[in-house]
């Protein structure tokens, strides 16, 4: 098996005051050599955007630690009022974005043909995209899950030839787990793990599926990240609620294998 990067990321979402931030920040940092973060194991956090200056330049202390917005607008710069450039976040530093949170899908319309368009500006801007995928409650109890995230996958990311691809990081996110206590079970992210991961290896090829980090989000916390991440094809976690508390989120980091 291939020694993929195993990553632990944390969405703030719209949380945190630049004090909080800074103390949260900190808090990790100050935690840092505890973490055993190296270049197969690595923290990335998620601020909101205004912070993600300020919090580039103190995560150049830990070179396994970095930031990541959580969003990027997909043209490189003009009249756009209140929007940000892939091209701005990677002047400052940036190296990762969110891309296909399902917050931005259903609350700001984002639509798979967007997302690609994203996902485009991200990589021609040096920036990792985490492109979140994943189905709604009503679609697993239909039994439609995998067919749902292949379309997602289909739609937004298999335009991009096999150098592009393996720049990504793919989070498998079921959206009826996003926030509401309700985890999926280890199985069941396995499961989705495995089939994103055959996706992959349809499209490109095995060693690109085998390499690609996928992360699961979805109320993951310090009771069950373990066994989460202790899954063969569950390469770490995007955390939403439970990264804003440090020592639970330091937690999750240590529960990465
Ligand atoms: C998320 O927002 O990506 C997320 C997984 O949230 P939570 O951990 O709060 O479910």
């Amino acid at each position: 098996m291939s020694e993929r990067r195993k990553i632990v990321a944390g969405n703030w979402k719209m949380h945190t005051s630049m004090q909080e931030a800074h103390e949260l920040f900190h808090a990790i940092g100050d935690s840092y050599d505890q973490l055993l973060l190296s270049e197969k194991r690595q923290v990335i956090l998620a601020p909101p955007f205004i912070y993600l200056e300020q919090m580039s330049g103190w995560a150049e202390e830990y070179p396994y630690l970095s930031v990541a917005a959580q969003n990027c607008h997909q043209e490189e710069k003009g009249a756009y009022t209140g929007e940000i450039s892939a091209w701005m976040l990677s002047s400052i530093g940036v190296e990762y974005v969110i891309i296909g949170h399902s917050e931005r899908r259903s609350y700001f319309n984002e639509d798979a043909s967007l997302l690609a368009k994203k996902t485009n500006a991200a990589l021609k801007n040096g920036l990792t995209p985490i492109f979140c995928c994943g189905e709604t409650i009503d679609i697993r109890n239909a039994g439609q899950q995998e067919s749902f995230v292949a379309q997602q996958l289909k739609d937004s990311l298999w335009h991009l030839d096999k150098p592009a691809f393996e720049q990504i990081a793919i989070a498998y996110e079921p959206v009826w787990a996003i926030g509401t206590g309700r985890t999926a079970s280890p199985e069941q992210a396995q499961e989705m793990h495995a089939f994103i991961r055959s996706q992959i290896a349809e499209k490109y090829d095995h060693s690109t599926a085998d390499n690609t980090t996928i992360l699961y989000g979805g109320s993951c916390n310090a009771g069950n990240a373990a066994l989460l991440f202790g899954q063969p094809d569950v390469d770490g976690g995007l955390v939403g609620g439970a990264s804003l508390k440090a020592s639970e989120f330091i937690q999750i980091i240590q529960a990465l294998t």
